[in-house]
């Protein structure tokens, strides 16, 4: 047995961020070397998530990444603090509290099937107008299985967070309570298990396995829709867990009414508890969240640029992740900082040649709606009250300021209104705005959040800033 040279991680680390830099997370820093024996390199990983993420997705990196700074052939295993006990090396073992434990301890609650990403905790989770609801839910859920919202379902579009978050109440869970039984899958992996089962007539373990939990957790349950016998076994299995109390957590891509073929008694049964929705991330929201992913992988992005690839990519957050990866990459071929400039050669193409330099009337519509949280049919209908005619006066004042259209078109998009009570609503805006601080706050930064994606785009100077008729 060999004690490993202290600065064997560094190398490995450095090795792995110039050859795998998208995989790199700062934690890999809390990855502790312990010896070399047999040709194995061991390497102590005291997290029991970060520990099973590793060993399933991580050890042929690591491994060539070893073999390389070291020049043999080691092979690597990383070992859980369960692990260490007859191991002669003397390991400072941190008392455990609520929110630690040793990985020994979680590694056998967690089913072999289960792979939750160390990423997705609520701590990487930046909170916004968008997801305050959910995420705040999904705290209480953590906190309180069974007890504060059951079942618990969170329904989003695609990249928006749900399976993030469903990640995190089980580790949350799973760190308050060691001994509470998590069962996190996605919706076809109930499926195929519950196919197998059948196949294989062992209807009676797979009901084991799925109704002796504390806490189901199933990802994705809108593609239960069009599988008759599956929603008849999820149905079964969802009462016996619910009857017992047990926590139910269910992320979809519609709410329940919405999810087409759903069985009726499973919709009113997923309505019972709370639901909550996550939005499309504001604009604030996605610089945070691309700060914060950089963060996770060790990367210092100057605010400018964090600032530029929110404002430029607004889908959905993957997509974010994405283009960090890229600018990442650049960086590292070309061995420039990672700076604005970096930013937008990396992500300056993702808006396709040709498109408008200028927000659309529709862009203003949906910047307004979500931004004062209107619906669009409220928006565009004949209703006065003050919390719907002030925005969509703004609306018309943002169109007439930033687009080519004519009054008599703008009044056409906002719900058919004629050009007089378009110049009577930027008249009003104009006179709001030198009154009411609140009223060119927000129009400021509305007309900031839009026009951030059309660098190039200058109000049109025949409507100046004020009396804009
Ligand atoms: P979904 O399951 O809704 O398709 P994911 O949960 O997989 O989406 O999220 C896609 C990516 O976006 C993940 O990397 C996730 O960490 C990230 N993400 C989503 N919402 C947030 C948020 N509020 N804060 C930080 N990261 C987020
Ligand atoms: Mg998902």
């Amino acid at each position: 047995m060999v004690r490993p040279d202290p600065h064997l991680r560094d190398a490995i680390l450095a090795h792995l961020k110039e050859n795998h830099p998208g995989m790199c997370r700062h934690w890999f820093d809390d990855i502790e070397p312990l010896e070399v024996s047999g040709g194995t390199l061991r390497l102590l990983v005291r997290e029991a998530v970060q520990l099973k993420y590793l060993r399933r997705c991580c050890v042929d990196q690591f491994q060539d990444a070893a073999q390389a700074v070291t020049n043999r052939l080691l092979a690597v295993k990383f070992v859980g603090e369960g692990e260490l006990v007859e191991q002669p090396v003397k390991i400072p073992v941190k008392e455990p509290s609520p929110n630690t434990m040793a990985s020994g301890d979680l590694a056998g609650l967690l089913d072999d099937d289960m792979l939750l990403s160390p990423d997705y905790s609520f701590e990487n989770f930046i909170i916004g107008p968008d997801n305050r609801l959910a995420h705040a839910a999904a705290i209480a859920v953590a906190r309180k299985p069974g007890k504060a919202y059951n079942p618990f379902f969170i329904h989003a579009g695609v990249g928006l967070g749900k399976t993030h978050l469903l990640q995190a109440v089980c580790q949350t869970a799973m760190r308050n309570n060691p001994s509470m039984r998590v069962y996190y899958t996605s919706c076809d992996g109930f499926m195929t298990q519950f196919l197998e089962s059948v196949q294989a007539g062992q209807m009676s373990s797979f009901r084991h396995r799925f109704r002796n939990v504390d806490m189901l957790v199933v990802d994705d349950i809108h593609d239960l829709s069009r599988r008759d016998r599956t929603q008849e076994e999820f149905f079964h299995t969802f009462n016996c867990l619910y009857q017992a109390g047990r926590q139910i957590v269910l992320s979809s891509d519609a709410p329940p009414n919405e999810i087409p073929d759903l069985e009726e008694r499973l919709t009113s049964r997923f309505n019972c508890g709370l639901v909550a929705r996550i939005d499309k991330p504001c604009y604030e929201t996605r610089v945070e969240i691309v700060k914060s992913k950089a963060g996770l992988r060790n990367i210092d992005l100057p605010d400018d640029a964090a600032g530029y690839i929110a404002a430029r990519i607004d889908s959905n957050i993957r997509e974010l992740e994405g283009a960090i990866t890229k600018i990442q990459s650049i960086s590292l071929l070309n061995n420039t900082p990672i700076d604005l400039t970096l930013a937008k050669q990396a992500v300056g193409d993702q808006i396709t040649p040709g498109t408008a330099q200028h927000p659309s009337i529709q862009q203003i519509i949906d910047a307004i709606t979500r931004f004062y949280d209107v619906k669009l049919t409220d928006l565009l209908s004949k209703r006065r009250h003050k919390s719907i005619a002030l925005p969509r006066q703004i609306g018309m004042w943002l169109a007439r300021r930033h687009t080519r259209y004519s009054l008599e078109e703008i009044g056409g998009y906002f719900g058919g209104r004629d050009h007089t009570t378009v110049m009577h609503a930027i008249k009003a805006v104009n006179s709001k705005r030198s009154d009411d601080s609140t009223v060119n706050h927000d129009v400021a930064r509305l007309e900031q959040q839009l026009l951030s994606r059309f660098p190039a785009h200058q109000a049109d100077p025949q409507v100046p800033d004020q009396a804009a008729v």
